[in-house]
This record gives structure tokens, sequence and C-alpha cells, in this order.
């Protein structure tokens, strides 16, 4: 299979969350800001053609590929999205219960500190805001060892895309399928450096 060299592979985003809501399972790509998110929506996915979205799981070991790509009504500005991230509990979710298809959105991550956020907020360690010390901020379960109050807020974006042509590949399944080829030929394979 050849390569194609004009797509553009955009990596520049946290991560991915997997949420239920609005019945589908919602994919949901992490930034930090949301003005140039939203610019980001308008000059990428707002042109794709829904039937064309196509996304790509490639599991190695612990970690996968996720690789998302479509045809574009303005190709000049197209970008294809990747990232090398860890599976989780909520990705093997996504991956028993999809059905096949999902809602893409974008979203906007953001740290909460322990005074922005209401008593029964959850830490990161799994416990509530008022069972962690009111000084210190550790966590008051004796077998938790968090230190510090963390938690994080997830803003979806209301605009979605309808996907429904998504696969979980292994790495040997890859050059059969052309998206997933061009994106670890590009940023894999051929990486030198
Ligand atoms: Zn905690
Ligand atoms: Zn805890």
């Amino acid at each position: 299979m050849s390569e194609n060299p004009s797509i553009s592979w955009y990596d520049d985003f946290l991560g991915v969350a997997y949420r239920y809501f609005d019945i589908r399972m919602n994919v949901v790509l992490m930034f930090n800001e949301s003005k140039p998110t939203r610019d980001l929506w308008y000059e990428t996915m707002h042109w794709w053609n829904d039937h064309t979205i196509k996304i790509r799981f490639i599991e190695t070991g612990d970690d996968y590929w996720f690789v998302m790509g479509a045809d574009s009504r303005r190709p000049d500005t197209n970008k294809y999205f990747y990232k090398i991230l860890e599976k989780s509990a909520n990705y093997e979710r996504f991956k028993k219960g999809h059905q096949g298809s999902a809602y893409m959105r974008f979203g906007i991550y953001s740290r909460k500190t322990v005074d922005e956020v209401k008593n029964d907020a959850l830490c990161d360690c799994g416990h509530r805001k008022d069972d962690h010390d009111v000084d210190s901020h550790s966590c008051l379960y004796e077998v938790c060892d968090c230190t510090n109050f963390d938690t994080f807020q997830l803003n979806i974006l209301k605009k979605k895309k309808v996907v429904t042509n998504i696969k979980f590949l292994s790495e040997d399944d890859v050059k059969d399928d052309a998206l997933a080829w061009n994106c670890l030929n590009r940023n894999k394979y051929s990486k030198n450096d």
C-alpha cells in the first residue's frame, strides 16, 4: 500500500474520553482551551462528510493508537487525528459497548483545585472532597495514598459528528487498512529520529 503524502496529521490534544450520553457512546477528544478548540472544529470537523469518517483503534500491548480521519469539503485545511494512549477501563467499555457507532465531539478538560468544587466532588483517588483533610487536603481513608485533592472537569461541546466506521485492529492488521497504514507509516515506521 502506498502512503498518501497529502494527509496532515494532528496529535496536539490531551487524549480521548469515552462517555455514555444521548443513547450513543461518545468519543471525546480532549483539549485545554476553548477558543482554539472551537476554531479547530470549524477548520476541520465542520467540513467532514459524516459517512466518510473512520476511527481506528490499533492495539499495541498496553497502549493503543487512536486514529481518525475523513474526507472534507475543504481539503486544504483538513486534518487527520491520532494519539498514542494507554488502554483504560473506559476504553475497554467503549470497545465492548459501542455497537458500531458513536458520536464524536470535542471537550475542554480542566483541573480543579479543592476550593473550586463542592463537598461531594470526587477526587482522582475516587473519594469525595469531604473525605480529605481540610488543611493538608490529603485523603482520610487509610487505604488511600492520595496526598492532595485533585479533580478534573470535562466540558463536552455540543457540536457532534456521527461515526459509523469504527474498527479495532492489531498491528498485524494495519497493512490491510488504508487509514491505519497511513498513520503508522508516517508517524511510526518512517520516524528515524
Ligand atoms: Zn484524593
Ligand atoms: Zn482517597
